[in-house]
């Protein structure tokens, strides 16, 4: 029978998801993962294709009660609607993925993000629309108090899923300033917000009106722009994260409001791996996730002043490769700059070649370094750099004092002592104690601060040397000052 067939899919489907999310744990399965996701996809689409297409011959008597609501009759007008959608959707898919720079990956996240909760909004109202129909027309609808429920909670989620990820794009962009908002009682303005919407949500449920159902909608839109406006720039990771888990919640009530249990089944996953990877970004910045999605409930202001000045010492990459081939360990510690030059491939020859002479090189990864949690794990395996000698920043950051050379290739907040010190954006956030090494060398184009905008002393330490210029260009000089011949020996003459 078609139901049951379209059913089997879906479970198989909701399996291959699972599959996917365990692969994408670990760089050695993450390809693997990834190809399961696809094929889960395919099949959701097509079981969904064959659903609206399948002949009603072909459908049991209690096709109603397992199909998605949308589904209806089926027929030739639904499966041209759909595939007309499927089709504007993946072109804008398609040109989106084939435009964007690996730097622009957080942006285009977020703006997927928001599709998501534009999309359970409209699903939301879409059902209402059924939903009412029947409850004013007088028909018993069953469960329709549940139904009301999802709609309007689906509604809610999705809402602020799409401001808030509106927001986040225009901070990742840099469209709008990444400073947080902090209008005066904004913890009260979100907690009034909050209650509004729920009392609208109670009203709707009683009334099925239009009326607070609109209203909930621009309440909710208001939340979701004001509660990642006033995030500021350093949390940034955790609002990511977090809109990621909206948008699953969204999709999963979206589910519910359909019926369409492949849906639930994504939007969960999708909503509780991303809770927990809010978490664990929380955990690595020392922060409170309630004070992160409060919306910068306790965050403080830069401190305002000259901020650190002095001497800073310059370095050219020939003297620099002459410092290498010397050293016996190095550590690496890229940031942000190595996304934007897309300096990995060269970084990963430079890694070879200094390895090949018998210099011991390991990357020191932060967390939030980049603009996306895992960026840097994403470059290094792009570029091919052999997975255990990347490092987490606990598994090193006790051994920088054992280091000769540090390089920080295009990073900035991440090792940025100030963070140790109260009264800043960044402040608490664990750092890479990079200063500890015997030698440290900063590959960046100019003296400006990293994306908090905190200014950073690291700069003007005695054993710091800065590398002016994009990253790309200086790791290529670095490479080519270095002679060509494997060989420690070699390299050290
Ligand atoms: P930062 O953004 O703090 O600093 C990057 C540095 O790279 C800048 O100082 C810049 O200096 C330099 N740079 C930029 N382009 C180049 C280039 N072409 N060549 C050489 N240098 C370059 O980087 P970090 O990775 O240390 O920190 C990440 C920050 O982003 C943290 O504040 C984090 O909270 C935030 N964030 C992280 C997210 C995540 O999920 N990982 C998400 C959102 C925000 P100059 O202009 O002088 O060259």
């Amino acid at each position: 029978m078609l139901a049951n067939f379209v059913q089997a899919t879906y479970i198989v489907a909701g399996i291959l998801f699972i599959l996917a999310l365990a692969g994408l744990s670990r760089f050695e399965t993450s390809k693997r993962g990834n190809a399961f996701g696809i094929l889960g996809m395919l099949l959701a689409v097509a079981a969904t294709i064959v659903a609206v297409w399948g002949p009603e011959a072909w459908r049991g008597d209690d096709w109603g009660a397992q199909m998605p609501s949308f589904i209806g009759g089926g027929g030739v007008l639904p499966l041209v609607l759909l595939i007309v959608a499927m089709l504007a959707g993946a072109l804008i898919g398609l040109i989106k993925a084939a435009r964007v720079e690996m730097t622009g990956m957080p942006q285009l996240i977020a703006q997927l993000h928001s599709f998501v909760g534009l999309a359970a909004v409209l699903i939301g109202f879409n059902v209402f629309i059924e939903v009412r129909h029947e409850l004013v027309a007088g028909f018993l609808v069953p469960d329709a108090g549940f139904h009301l429920a999802e709609i309007w909670i689906g509604v809610f989620i999705g809402a602020v899923t799409f401001t808030g990820s509106i927001v986040a794009w225009g901070k990742l962009a840099e469209k709008i300033s990444s400073r947080p908002l902090t209008l005066p009682g904004r913890n009260l303005i979100n907690l009034a917000t909050v209650i509004a919407i729920i009392a609208c949500g109670v009203w709707f449920q009683n009334s099925y009106s239009w009326i607070p159902l609109i209203l909930l909608t621009l309440l909710s839109l208001f939340l979701g722009f004001h509660l990642v406006a006033a995030i500021g720039g350093a949390d940034m990771p955790v609002v990511i994260s977090m809109l990621n888990s909206y948008s699953g919640f969204a999709a999963a009530f979206s589910g519910f409001a359909l019926g369409m249990n492949v849906l639930i089944i994504t939007g969960a996953l999708v909503g509780a791996s991303g809770a927990i990877l809010s978490y664990i970004m929380c955990r690595a910045m020392n922060r409170s996730f309630i004070s992160v999605i409060l919306g910068g409930f306790g965050a403080t202001t830069a401190v305002q002043g000259d901020g650190p000045a002095g001497e800073i010492q310059e370095i050219k990459a020939d003297e620099l490769a002459a410092l290498l081939a010397d050293a016996k360990s190095v550590m690496i510690t890229p940031g942000y700059g190595m996304a934007v030059a897309q300096a990995q491939y060269p970084v990963a020859e430079l890694t070879k070649r200094l390895t090949d002479a018998g210099v011991e090189v390991r990357f020191a990864i932060h967390p939030v370094a980049g603009r996306l949690p895992g960026h840097m794990n994403v470059l290094l395996a792009e570029a091919h750099v052999p997975y255990d000698i990347v490092f987490e920043m606990d598994e090193v950051n006790d051994e920088f004092d054992q280091t000769d050379v540090v390089l920080v290739i295009g990073a900035n907040d991440t090792v940025n002592p100030t963070a140790m010190e109260p009264g800043t954006p960044i402040s608490g956030m664990p750092v890479l104690h990079v200063w500890e090494a015997k030698k440290v060398v900063v590959f960046k184009r100019s003296m400006k601060p990293g994306y908090a905008g905190v200014e950073n002393p690291l700069f003007f330490n005695e054993n710091t040397y800065m590398l002016f210029g994009d990253a790309k260009a200086s790791v290529d000089n670095i490479n080519n000052a270095l002679p060509a011949a494997d060989g420690r020996a070699a390299i050290g003459a």
